[in-house]
């Protein structure tokens, strides 16, 4: 099969099992985006599940990204970072990616509104929040999420839309599942301490693996690299 068939046939799968999830639980199936995850995959891959009809595209590292943003700047493709971003390199994350997933430090978070507002950007951002407490690195615990949504209240350029978590890896789907949970009523609490709607909208969860189960759970946005691109052989 050529890249194109290979790549669309995987796409056609995710979303039929996207919408699957949806309706078992109740949702509408439009409510939940798909992010393509194409680290350490090529433009070619990008380009061929851009003719699929694929809009969202996630990458890990600014880097790598900046150079794919470069090539496919004349396409409506919106941009996510997923990967872990260092204030340093905010400003350039700021101007080219439409949406950043992993903002986790009120040094990042300032840095963003300032770069997006000079690069007369309007970007939006996601909260990483730690759920898991020893195996991931990144990401900030509940007391730090919410002083994060108190600072970016005033944000106009770089403004919060909701929260992502990234689980300590597990083979059961099911392992996953309370900390795809903890997440939407880390949301719901958020919400109810007066936390704005808007700022609350966004729930980034689910990889290849796992991301029927957080779509029962609430995900509004999953990250899928592999059962889109094949199996990555580096990193
Ligand atoms: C790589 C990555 C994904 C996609 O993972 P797959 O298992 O290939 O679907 C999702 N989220 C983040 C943060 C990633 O780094």
């Amino acid at each position: 099969m050529s890249l194109d068939a290979t790549i669309a046939s995987n796409l056609a799968i995710v979303r039929a099992s996207m919408e699957r999830a949806a309706r078992a639980s109740g949702r509408d199936p439009a409510d939940i985006r798909l992010i393509a995850v194409s680290k350490t995959f090529s433009l070619e891959h990008v380009l061929s599940a851009f003719r699929a009809g694929q809009r969202d595209f996630g990458e890990n590292r600014v880097q790598e990204a900046l150079q794919k943003i470069a090539h496919t700047a004349d396409t409506p493709i919106s941009w996510h970072l997923v990967g872990h971003l260092q204030s340093n390199k905010a400003a350039k994350a700021a101007a080219s990616f439409a949406c950043i997933h992993s903002v986790d430090d009120e040094e990042l978070l300032r840095k963003l509104e300032i770069s997006a507002l000079e690069a007369g950007r309007s970007t939006e951002l996601l909260v990483q929040v730690d759920l898991g407490r020893e195996a991931t690195k990144h990401g900030v615990d509940l007391e730090r999420a919410a002083s994060l949504f108190e600072m970016g209240r005033q944000h106009r350029s770089a403004r919060i839309v909701g929260l992502m978590v990234l689980p300590p890896f597990a083979d059961d789907p099911e392992d996953a599942r309370p900390f795809f949970r903890r997440l939407r009523e880390l949301r719901d609490e958020l919400r109810a301490s007066g936390v704005d709607a808007t700022m609350l909208r966004e729930l980034s969860m689910g990889m290849s693996h796992d991301y029927p189960v957080a779509i029962e759970e609430g995900a509004t946005m999953v990250r899928i690299g592999t059962a889109i691109f094949g199996e990555r052989t580096r990193r």
